[in-house]
């Protein structure tokens, strides 16, 4: 296996249109199997034993024949980043077209992420709202600001642990999005989700391939909805392909993030608030790393494929 993933290992660098989650460039290892490309990119600070349900999920995707899929296409939603000011998210909010699903990231600075959602309700007043806290608030702060922000589809992860999504579940009646509090757990069969969330956030990657997905999505018995982790087009493909292999899927999916990329090995562009599953070769003209940079991948890869064993 490891053969086949350095024959054909490229490591490219996407540049980003804007600073998200702290970075202006996305570094992605993308490789080809038999089934055709797959994308390998836990970001640079995760650890090999966090990256190997990454690497999974990638070996999956270059050797495993895809699942039935119940659509062609995915309904999406914008993805707008922790800025302000009201040209900066009309520039945003310009590369989805269609989407009537925004979803704002905010959790730091309460003046301003209440702005962000005002601007995003002026600019798009028939939009749904949903917001992304990444697990940073208290209890109190996000029953707080849930009573503030007016009407929301959904807020995604507004705090860290289990037990203070349950309590802020018995407090407020906004519905609740699980991501980190899977994604992180160290055995994702385990952690007990009961009465702590409404929506269970599918990541291809990090939950280890699309047969792991299904299977959580069973075990847990909780409505899916299904994310990127901000991969290239590659890496969102096979995000779309577990979209659409859900015979139930009722929310927009969080799978237009190219958008926030300057630049992609290809386009899967959004139409009509929908992205295409697609056939492509992707193009790295002026997108590869240094030696230096491929290295890096290349050794990180032969550390957590030994993991997987
Ligand atoms: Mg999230």
């Amino acid at each position: 296996m490891l053969d086949l993933i350095l024959d054909s290992l490229r490591v490219i660098s996407l540049p980003m249109k804007v600073n998200f989650r702290g970075i202006n460039h996305r570094e992605v290892a993308l490789f080809q199997g038999p089934q055709g490309w797959a994308e390998f990119s836990p970001f640079l600070e995760y650890s090999d034993e966090e990256s190997a349900r990454w690497l999974a999920c990638s070996i999956e995707a270059a050797t495993q024949v895809p699942p039935k899929l119940y659509r062609s296409s995915v309904g999406v939603n914008a993805t707008m980043p922790a800025l302000n000011g009201e040209s900066e998210i009309t520039q945003i909010l310009a590369g989805f077209p269609g989407c009537t699903t925004v979803k704002i990231k905010v959790g730091t600075n309460e003046k301003q992420d209440l702005e962000r959602i005002a601007t995003v309700r002026k600019l798009n007043p028939r939009s749904k709202i949903r917001i992304d806290v990444n697990g940073l608030w208290s209890v109190d702060q996000a029953a707080k600001f849930l009573e503030l922000c007016g009407e929301i589809e959904y807020v995604e992860q507004p705090c860290a642990t289990v037990a203070e999504l349950r309590e802020l579940k018995s407090r407020v009646d906004v519905k609740i999005v699980g991501d980190e509090i899977l994604r992180k757990s160290a055995n994702l069969f385990e952690i007990d989700l009961n009465g702590a969330i409404d929506i269970l956030m599918l990541k291809v990657q990090p939950l280890g391939g699309i047969k792991n997905a299904h299977a959580l999505a069973a075990h847990h018995k909780i409505p899916v909805i299904v994310s990127s982790a901000l991969e290239s087009a590659v890496g969102i493909n096979y995000g779309l392909t577990l979209a659409a292999s859900f015979e139930e899927m009722s929310y927009d999916c969080g799978l237009g993030t190219g958008s926030l990329l300057a630049k992609n090995v290809a386009e899967i562009p959004i139409v009509d608030g929908k992205m295409q599953i697609q056939r492509f070769e992707p193009n790295f003209d002026g997108l590869e790393t240094s030696a230096n940079r491929f290295d890096w991948w290349k050794n990180r890869i032969m550390r957590t494929a030994a993991l997987l064993g």
